[in-house]
């Protein structure tokens, strides 16, 4: 075998979670990326904007690194591009939605980008390497899988796909082209395991077309549709049976109004003619007349929904009478914010519609039959599944074993994880940095998982702050200490346990040796560990706890 007969996969996001996907592709002389994506944070990673990749292999071999291939525009595949971008300015390949989603992301950050349309069954090179994008049906439009052709075979990413049978513009997932890379040999195949645990079929996206018309029908007043800004399909849909309906559609949210018009600019929406009015058109027209189309399908708390809901919206008042719709499925971890939402909008008269009432939502993601089906269809070699936590990919492997993968041939790879593909065998061989990069405002990075705790630790148990001062040559305290407690209990100054507190720093200060005294960081500890004994004794709490000890000039008598 010819020493370049190798490949290496390294997931760097997109396998402990489903966001910030990201994948390396790596041979001797080449390097791709596949996607560059962003979570948004969990309810304990306290005061995060957002998570995305370590980056740092991509750095390390920058030389290396030919190009970026988006697979589609969602933000858990392009979300940290301009991260990347900034540290790393590489060509990035996309079919032309998904540029323009990216172009729009990467200008409001002021960066500079190569940006190379590609398009599907057309083949492109980077460095060594080959690539070509095959057609596959999302809950956004332009979506495509990547086949790679490497020394040490085909590599197929199937990006986040359904098999659609009936799309709603007509383009459906590339089956014939997956068939032939099936033909033609397939080493390793990445595909999206969002769904594994879902028997059955993913319904058409044409299946909430007519749900929403039976809705429509029956409302008789205003309506309200809540979904993605990027399915753009949906609001074709929304648009669609407006217009067959004679009512007129306002479009509501800044990403809304944005993708809308980049998706009719760009071809991907058909505007019915004379749909479209402005939002302060509508108090021209009857709410019978009428449709608002907008963003806050996760109860977002600034989105158009929830101000709408709250009462505390300028231009629309929800009256009894009015249907609302959440054409969108529960992100976990907002499942609070929308029922939030849900009940200010009842209680104000509306009718609420979600998915758990009628099919308003399909997923994008394909599900058990249909991993079956991209699995038979492209007969890979090995197999990892990807787009998922470990228990998505775990049923995903057993679905492949199912199907007759050798189960040998299947990893459950980590973020980080070296897999090394040779014609005839693979394995795990090693790790790289991978991990989370949590940003917080302008800072990325700068927050790891100490100040996380830390965070966590305030947030559950609160703080509590010592500040004495102590005389600079006689080490005699001569100032405090003064005890501030927040988010702990509410000390007042009259309280006896308050003041015997403070009698307890006291008594560590004056009990000091003259060792102790010349050394603040030994006092301070000294100061920590007894109050923090005091106070779970007293309180049964383990607050944070913060000595301050300044050195001062002063009359130790005074
Ligand atoms: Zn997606
Ligand atoms: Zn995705």
């Amino acid at each position: 075998m010819p020493e370049n007969e190798w490949v290496r996969i390294i997931p760097l996001g997109g396998l402990g979670e489903i966001g910030m996907n990201m994948f390396v592709v790596e041979t001797t002389d080449d390097m791709i990326v596949i996607d560059a994506g962003l979570m948004f944070p969990e309810e304990e990673m306290l005061g995060i904007d957002l998570v995305i990749p370590d980056f740092s292999y991509l750095l390390e071999h920058r030389e290396k690194v030919r190009g970026l291939i988006l697979t589609h525009g969602h933000e858990d595949h392009t979300g940290s591009l301009p991260f990347l971008l900034k540290e790393l300015p590489i060509p990035v390949y996309g079919t032309r939605l998904s540029l323009a989603l990216a172009a729009e992301k990467i200008r409001e950050q002021s960066l500079d980008a190569d940006l190379r349309e590609v398009a599907p069954r057309e083949p492109f090179r980077l460095g060594g390497l080959q690539a070509e994008c095959m057609r596959v049906c999302h809950s956004i439009p332009d979506g495509v899988g990547v086949a790679l052709e490497t020394p040490a075979g085909l590599i197929i990413h199937a990006g986040d796909f359904k098999f659609d049978p009936t799309p709603v513009d007509g383009k459906l997932t590339d089956y014939h082209k997956f068939a032939e890379l099936g033909d033609r040999g397939v080493l390793v195949l990445l595909s999206d395991s969002t769904n594994a645990l879902r028997p059955g079929f993913t319904p058409s996206e044409r299946t909430v077309g007519q749900a929403l018309e039976e809705i429509f029908r029956a409302a008789r007043r205003r309506i309200v549709v809540a979904c993605f800004a990027s399915h753009i399909h949906r609001i074709q849909q929304v648009l669609d049976v407006a217009a067959g309906m004679g009512r007129k559609v306002a479009v509501h949210g800044k990403s809304m109004i944005a993708n809308t018009r980049i998706g009719a600019d760009m071809g991907y929406l058909r505007i019915p003619p004379g749909v479209l009015v402005r939002l302060d058109e509508l108090r021209h027209l009857s709410p019978a007349e009428t449709v608002i189309i907008a963003t806050g399908s996760q109860g977002e708390p600034l989105s158009a929904i929830a101000r709408i809901a709250a009462g505390e919206h300028k231009q629309i008042e929800i009256t009894p009478g009015d249907t609302v719709v959440f054409s969108a499925r529960v992100i976990p971890g907002n499942e609070r914010s929308i029922a939030r939402t849900i009940n200010q909008l009842l209680r104000r008269g509306a009718e609420v519609v979600t998915e758990e009432l009628a099919p308003v939502h399909v997923s994008g993601h394909p599900c058990q039959e249909e991993l079956k089906l991209m699995l038979n269809l492209t007969r890979p070699k090995f197999f990892v599944p990807i787009h998922g936590e470990y228990r998505h990919r775990h049923h995903h492997a057993r679905l492949a074993a199912a199907v007759g993968i050798d189960p040998e041939h299947i990893y459950l790879a980590e973020n980080g994880d070296i897999l090394e593909f040779t014609p005839d065998k693979g394995g795990i061989v090693g790790k790289v940095a991978g991990g989370r990069v949590f940003v917080d405002g302008k800072g990325v990075g700068d927050v790891g998982d100490a100040v996380l705790r830390e965070r966590q630790h305030l947030a559950r148990d609160g703080m509590v702050v010592v500040v004495v001062g102590l005389h600079r040559e006689t080490r005699a305290v001569v100032a405090g200490p003064e005890i501030i407690a927040r988010g702990f209990v509410h000390l007042q100054d009259q309280d006896a346990l308050f003041d015997a507190a403070r009698r307890v720093v006291t008594e560590v200060l004056t009990g000091a040796s003259e060792e102790e005294r010349g050394d603040l960081a030994l006092l301070k500890e000294n100061v920590k560990v007894a109050l923090r004994r005091f106070i779970q004794k007293a309180f049964d709490r383990r607050p944070m706890i913060l000595p301050v000890i300044v050195e001062m000039e002063g009359n130790p008598g005074a």
